[in-house]
């Protein structure tokens, strides 16, 4: 459910005209919905409230200190995983206790930031990271809090570049591992181990991918309790996928509802770390068609969002509905809609039946609010877009638009240059 809806024919984030909102600000533009944050972020919230959770929303999906707050307000901790997450976390009011911290190339100086900000724990993915933790949190002489991400070799059947809980993956301890991991761990002097990690992909359409990692994870806790570990938490990952176009996965209710009977009795704390799920379905980006161009095939939208603004549908052939803001009875065409990149991948639909676009209209692309702006880029040195937050009747920008100086803004010229 999102609060982008139309009134009459006109498309509306909220009770604010996505059209009045393209002209003020300009486009490509992503507009959030913060009701649609909100109740997302509390539908999960809501869905484990019968047991101590905390809901880590995954920055990584969206870094915008604005949205951020929104969840840090409602009790929320964060995923991070890299020093600029927590950077951006912490900008954002995230309390560190309730900051995990995963990622498999955590480097001296992120781990050493980690550390100085007192964050919950380390999510290790490898005895080379183990280590490396160990001797920085010697040399800050402190204790490092760590969880071991295991991988639990669970297919999420989703994209291959979104899956991550397999054998074939760089992510996590092989689930056969873990016991020796947690030896060594227990072993070093700076290391305190507390809890188990696993995040098996992303856009999961099913619960049953879910059940079956955690209940490889929960055996492996089993065995480590009766080997007298202290295993405190229990972090469960993200990966809940949204509709896009025809998808119809589970709600975090569902989730809840398998997984919590498998916990009970063993005191954990349980951490859930959602990314998309929140902010996917919550964020549209706007665009203008420039240009319309008839092909021998087909016809190209040329608008002026790239796939530097949205990089999804080049990525991972990802679909994303695209509406008109202003809807007219016209008659409907076979289209890509393209963007201005210098690159064949520079599309934001292929092969679609969309209704006829004139020139200067708008387009949204609909459920672009995760890996979103998160991935775009400045490629064919195009700034980055802005990014507004609508709540109710009220407008907020959250991103102002960079600017061409913002493109040049840390180079330096050799002197031998000037
Ligand atoms: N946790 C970890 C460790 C991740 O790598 C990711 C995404 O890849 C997430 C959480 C969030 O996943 P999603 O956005 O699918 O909920």
């Amino acid at each position: 459910m999102h609060l982008f809806q139309y009134h009459g024919n006109e498309l509306f984030a909220e009770d604010i005209s996505v059209k009045m909102l393209a002209e003020k600000y300009g486009t490509p533009l992503y507009i959030y919905s913060y009701n649609t944050l909100l109740r997302h972020f509390m539908a999960y919230d809501d869905a484990f409230k019968k047991y101590p959770h905390i809901i880590c929303f995954s920055l990584k999906s969206n870094p915008n200190t604005a949205i951020i707050r929104i969840f840090a307000k409602h009790g929320g901790g964060a995923d991070i995983v890299s020093g600029g997450e927590l950077y951006i976390a912490l900008k954002a009011g995230i309390p560190p206790a309730k900051i995990v911290y995963a990622g498999v190339g955590k480097t001296e100086d992120e781990i050493r930031f980690a550390l100085k900000s007192n964050i919950l724990m380390f999510n290790v993915e490898s005895e080379d990271e183990l280590r490396e933790i160990d001797r920085v949190s010697g040399t800050m002489k402190t204790k490092a809090r760590v969880a071991l991400r295991i991988n639990p070799d669970i297919d999420p059947e989703t994209h291959p570049y979104i899956t991550t809980g397999l054998k074939m993956h760089k992510f996590g301890i092989p689930i056969e591992d873990a016991l020796e991991h947690y030896n060594l761990a227990s072993g070093l002097k700076n290391i305190k181990v507390i809890g188990i990690h696993k995040h098996i992909g992303s856009q999961i359409t099913k619960v049953s991918p879910f059940v079956d990692a955690l209940k490889r994870i929960l055996l492996f806790i089993d065995k480590l309790r009766d080997h007298g570990a202290k295993i405190a938490y229990l972090d469960v990952g993200g990966g809940l996928g949204i509709h896009y176009k025809d998808e119809e996965p589970p709600l975090p209710k569902d989730l809840a509802k398998n997984l919590i009977p498998l916990l009970k009795d063993r005191g954990l704390k349980l951490i859930v770390e959602p990314g998309r799920s929140i902010v996917g379905n919550a964020g549209i980006l706007v665009t203008k068609a420039l240009y319309l161009k008839k092909g021998d095939v087909k016809e190209f939208i040329i608008v002026d969002a790239g796939m530097n603004d949205l990089v999804r549908p080049s990525f991972y052939d990802a679909y994303h509905h695209i509406l008109p803001v202003i809807r007219k009875k016209r008659n409907t065409v076979y289209c890509d809609v393209v963007g201005p990149i210098c690159e064949s991948s520079d599309f934001l639909a292929k092969g679609r039946e969309l209704k006829k676009v004139m020139q200067g209209e708008y387009l949204a692309v609909m459920s672009a609010g995760a890996y979103g702006f998160s991935m775009s880029s400045n490629y064919n040195s195009r700034p980055r877009v802005a990014e507004v937050l609508v709540k109710g009747k009220e407008h907020f920008l959250i991103r102002e638009r960079e600017t061409y100086s913002d493109l040049v803004r840390n180079e330096k010229i050799p002197a031998f240059l000037k």
